[in-house]
C-alpha cells in the first residue's frame, strides 16, 4: 500500500519505519523550517517522574517497546539512539526521602527506584543536597539524531517533500475525488493520509476537534572544557550528558505562551537554575532552544481513524514522553491500519467526539 506522512518529528518517523518494515511505500511532506519537538527534547526516558514518585503509564510495557524499535532503526541507518544513562534526582528534604522510602516498597517499585545510588561526581560538582535517589532503567533517546538521520534516507530516496501540507488536497490524495488533479507529483492516489504534526495539528481541520493542548519548553546546550558527568541529573531541572562534553539543560514548562520563539527571561531562569548546579564550574552556552510540547488534557496520546474520513489516521499528543510513548504508540496505530487491531480506548481518539 501507498501511504502519505504528514510531519516526520518523532512520531511520523517512527510510523514510516513500521510501514516500511511491513513492505510498504510511505512518502512524507513536512515543512522542516517550523521548530519540532522532536529537535529540541533531550529524548529522557524516565520511568519515576513527579513529585509523589510515580511510576509512568505503562512504563514496564513501553521501555522494551523501545529498545527493540530504537535498537531496529540503530541498525538501518548505522547511529546510536539508544543509550542507558542512570538518573540520579535530589532528595531536598526529610519528607521526600520518607516519600521516596515508602513508594519503593511499593509492589512493581523496586525495579526502579535506588534509595543509595552511586552519584558519580555530582557531589563534587554541586553544593551539598539532603540526599540522592536513584532510578534505574531510565535512558536517554537521541531523538533529534533519529529524525534528522531518517530525513536523509528519505531525501536520498525522494520520498521527503519539504513542504507544507495543504489540508484542502486530502480527499484528493485519497482518490476520494475522482478526476481531480493531484496536489502531489504521484502516480497514483495513497491509500492512506497520517497526521503527525506534533503541536501544529490545530490548524488541521480534520482534526482540530481534538482537544489538543500545548507546552512549551525552552532549553540550552552548554559545553564544558572537561567531561563532567556520565549520569543524567535532576535538581529543579535536568542536567543530561550529550557527545563531547556538551549537556542538555532544561527544561521550562509553559502552557501560555505568545510563540514558539526562546525568550531572554526563560533563558534567565534556565542560567540560574544550572548556576545552582554547577558550582564553580566553567561552562559556554552555545545554544538556547524552544519548541512546543503536543500535550492532551488526559494526557494520552491521540490514535486512530477519523471518525468521517476513512483512511485518514493521526498519532499525536506524545506531550512530555515522547521517546518512551511513541515506540509503542505507532504500533497500535500500524497494527490498526494494517491488521484491524483495536486500538486501547484509552488512547483511541473515539473517546472524544468530532463535532
Ligand atoms: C523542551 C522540550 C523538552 C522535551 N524533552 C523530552 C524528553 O526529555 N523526553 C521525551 O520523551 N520527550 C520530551 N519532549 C517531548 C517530545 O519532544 C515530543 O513528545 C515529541 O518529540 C513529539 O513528536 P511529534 O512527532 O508528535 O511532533 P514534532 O516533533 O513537533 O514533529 C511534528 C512535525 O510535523 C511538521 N508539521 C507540522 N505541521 C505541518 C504541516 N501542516 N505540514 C507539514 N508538516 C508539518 C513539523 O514541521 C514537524 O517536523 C520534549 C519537548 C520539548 C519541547
Amino acid at each position: 500500500m501507498k501511504f502519505l506522512i504528514i510531519g516526520q518529528g518523532l512520531a511520523g518517523t517512527l510510523t514510516g519505519h513500521r510501514l516500511e518494515e511491513a513492505g510498504h511505500l510511505v512518502h512524507y511532506a513536512d515543512a522542516p523550517e517550523q521548530t519540532a519537538a522532536s529537535s529540541v527534547a533531550a529524548g529522557i526516558v524516565n520511568p519515576i517522574t513527579g513529585r509523589r514518585f510515580v511510576k509512568s503509564w505503562r512504563i514496564d510495557e513501553l521501555i522494551p517497546e523501545a529498545k527493540v524499535l530504537y535498537s531496529q532503526l540503530e541498525q538501518t541507518l548505522g547511529h546510536k539512539f539508544w543509550y542507558d544513562q542512570p538518573l540520579i534526582r535530589t532528595l531536598y528534604n526529610r519528607g521526600d526521602l520518607n516519600d521516596w522510602q515508602a513508594r519503593s516498597a511499593d509492589p512493581g517499585y523496586p525495579e526502579y527506584m535506588e534509595d543509595q545510588p552511586d552519584p558519580g561526581k555530582i557531589p563534587e560538582l554541586t553544593d551539598s543536597v539532603f540526599a540522592y535517589a536513584g532510578v534505574r532503567h531510565a535512558a536517554r533517546v537521541d531523538v533529534a539524531g533519529l529524525v534528522q538521520a531518517f530525513r536523509k534516507k528519505l531525501i536520498q530516496e525522494n520520498r521527503f517533500q519539504d513542504e507544507e501540507a495543504d489540508y484542502a488536497q486530502v480527499p484528493v490524495l485519497l482518490g476520494a475525488v475522482a478526476g481531480a488533479k493531484k496536489g502531489i507529483k504521484s502516480s497514483e492516489d495513497y491509500d492512506h493520509v497520517i497526521c503527525c504534526e506534533g503541536w501544529r495539528v490545530r490548524h488541521n481541520p480534520y482534526f482540530r476537534y481534538l482537544p489538543h493542548g500545548g507546552n512549551k519548553g525552552e532549553v540550552l546546550i552548554v559545553k564544558t572544557k572537561a567531561p563532567l558527568l556520565d549520569r543524567m541529573f535532576k535538581h529543579r531541572i535536568f542536567l543530561v550528558p550529550l557527545a563531547d562534553d556538551t549537556y542538555w539543560v532544561g527544561a521550562t514548562s509553559e502552557n501560555h505562551f505568545d510563540d514558539d520563539s526562546p525568550t531572554p527571561a526563560n533563558r534567565k531562569f534556565l542560567e540560574d537554575r544550572l548556576a545552582e548546579i554547577l558550582t564553580g564550574t566553567d561552562y559556554d552556552i552555545s545554544s538556547h532552544k524552544a519548541a512546543v510540547r503536543p500535550t492532551v488534557k488526559d494526557r494520552r496520546m491521540f490514535i486512530g481513524q477519523h471518525p468521517k474520513v476513512p483512511g485518514l489516521w493521526i498519532l499525536n499528543g506524545l506531550g512530555t514522553k515522547g521517546a518512551s510513548l511513541a515506540p509503542l504508540g505507532s504500533r497500535w496505530l500500524v497494527e490498526s491500519i494494517l491488521e484491524n487491531k483495536d486500538i486501547p480506548a484509552e488512547v483511541n481518539i473515539h473517546r472524544f467526539t468530532s463535532r
